[in-house]
């Protein structure tokens, strides 16, 4: 089986000349570990590296030269090093401070939520939101770090101790815990799994290290690979990724053999279409054009009916909105009922509204989209929801204490104002989430905007059984403040 490596540009063009040779020596070797654990079978390739070397010394520039670019080298590594030993002692540090929250619940919950059945998991919560609104990171990653360090340190100290030493960089450190991920803690063969995984870790690419990790998780667990599929397999789900440039990524986490399925069809589909007399499309575009037809149902009776909400700026809408006092928003159908709305070729996504026309339009949880996108969504959507909010004049949004609930409008407008559960720090979109009242209801707080945020179902929980006190600014950015005395702010949205 052919090896493969990660190499940047210089090695690739150094090692070029070997590539026929279907084998290279590895060259990750780091000091004070002189074990070459890769097997290089084809020594036939050594002597070009010999002369190789012989070549260089002949066209160095300068013996200063020469140092000054070793110095470079060595720097390099030995801040890979360290990088390697602080990611390892933030980890740790991570995973003591939710240890130290759980058996300590009373620093962040009120005193009504301690006697509570999972008194100590709220406590972690909190200490593993307050930490990824310091670190800007989120809260799964924050609970997968402190998971991670224990499970090194507790089922793979081997590994662990060349990760703390900084010989392993944390990618590895990661290989070596999905690589654990299958075994109870106690269980006899993780013995024998950190040694194979400890004697390999910064030895190699990470990739290579994967390959080796399943290699040995293979031989250590031949009698259990189908019940390992059948855990692997459980917890099957789609991923949706927003990227730049209106684009995404949609991924399937399935079996191989669905995804060999998958390819298969989509290949023989795209293969046919492409034959077609005026077809234009790559390879490449037909796959992705039939993969999301199949998948949105396009052109069948289960096509996606999706509700889009489209907005522009605020300051857009208030000049915009100047002549229709008293209209709170235009909610309208599009598609079949209301195709004259939106789908005329002439009419921009903000209808006639000049002011708002320049703008971009922003669709919701996603971002500024393009004109002709959202020309395309008014054309397909079978609803949409347009803010014509005027922020002074929007008396209805304002409510008096005989109503709790808020109504569709002010829920439509606070998610057009914060567009993300206001947590700092939270992504989960306002529009799916709960509208919390700042100032409790029955402390006399009111239905009105200044008294509500969005705030998704666990920040919302969270904030309720726990003394993180949230205010709202002037500017609708919301404050938290920790009960360990720190206080956290998200910009405002764009
Ligand atoms: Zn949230």
């Amino acid at each position: 089986m052919a090896h493969t490596f990660e190499l940047d540009s210089t090695e690739a063009a150094t090692l070029g000349r070997f590539a026929e040779f279907g084998s290279v020596p590895s060259f990750a070797i780091e000091p004070e570990r002189s074990t070459d654990a890769v097997d290089c079978s084809d020594v036939d390739a050594m002597p070009f590296a010999l002369d190789a070397a012989h070549e260089f010394a002949g066209v160095a520039a300068s013996v200063d030269a020469f140092a000054e670019l070793c110095s470079a080298l060595d720097e390099a590594e030995q801040a890979q090093f360290a990088a390697n030993r602080a990611m390892a002692a933030q980890l740790a540090a991570t995973r003591r401070a939710l240890e130290l929250a759980a058996r300590n619940p009373a620093v962040y919950l009120r005193a009504a939520q301690l006697a509570s059945s999972d008194a100590a998991e709220l406590a972690v919560r909190a200490a593993a939101t307050e930490l990824s609104m310091r670190l800007k990171v989120s809260v799964g990653t924050i609970r997968n770090r402190a998971h991670e360090a224990a499970v090194l340190q507790a089922r793979l100290p081997e590994v662990w101790a060349r990760f703390a030493a900084g010989a392993a960089s944390y990618l590895d450190a990661r290989v070596a815990v999905d690589a654990a991920a299958g075994f109870a803690p106690g269980d006899a063969r993780l013995s024998e799994l950190d040694q194979s995984l400890a004697a390999v870790i910064g030895t190699v690419t990470t990739t290579r290290f994967r390959q080796r990790a399943r290699a040995a998780l293979a031989q250590i667990e031949r009698d259990h690979l189908e019940a390992r599929h059948a855990a692997a397999y459980a917890t099957r789900r789609v991923v949706v990724e927003h990227l730049d440039d209106g684009m995404a990524w949609v991924g399937v986490y399935t079996s191989q053999l669905e995804a060999a399925k998958i390819s298969a069809r989509l290949d023989a589909t795209a293969r046919r279409d492409s034959g077609a007399p005026d077809e234009t499309r790559t390879l490449d575009q037909l796959r992705a054009d039939t993969a999301a037809r199949w998948l949105s149902g396009h052109g069948t009776p289960t096509a996606a009916r999706t509700e889009v909400v489209v907005t522009v700026p605020v300051l857009a809408l208030t000049r915009a909105a100047g002549p229709q006092t008293g209209k709170t928003t235009a909610t309208g159908s599009c598609g079949s009922s209301g195709a004259g709305t939106g789908t005329g070729t002439g009419s921009s996504i903000a209808g006639t509204d000049r002011a708002a026309s320049t703008a971009l339009a922003v669709l919701d949880g996603v971002g500024p989209i393009d004109d002709a996108t959202a020309r395309q969504l008014f054309a397909d959507a079978p609803s949409f929801l347009r803010l014509a909010v005027d922020p002074i004049t929007s008396a209805p949004l304002v409510l008096d204490r005989t109503r709790y609930r808020p109504t569709k409008e002010q829920r439509l407008w606070l998610s057009l104002v914060h567009g993300r559960c206001t947590r700092p720090g939270c992504d989960r979109l306002a529009i799916s989430a709960d509208v919390d009242h700042l100032t409790e209801w029955q402390h006399d707080g009111r239905s009105n905007p200044d008294n509500l945020c969005p705030l998704c179902r666990g920040d919302h929980r969270l904030k309720h059984a726990t003394r993180f006190t949230p205010t709202k600014n002037t500017d609708d950015t919301v404050t938290w403040r920790s009960p360990t005395g720190r206080s956290y702010t998200d910009p405002p949205p764009f």
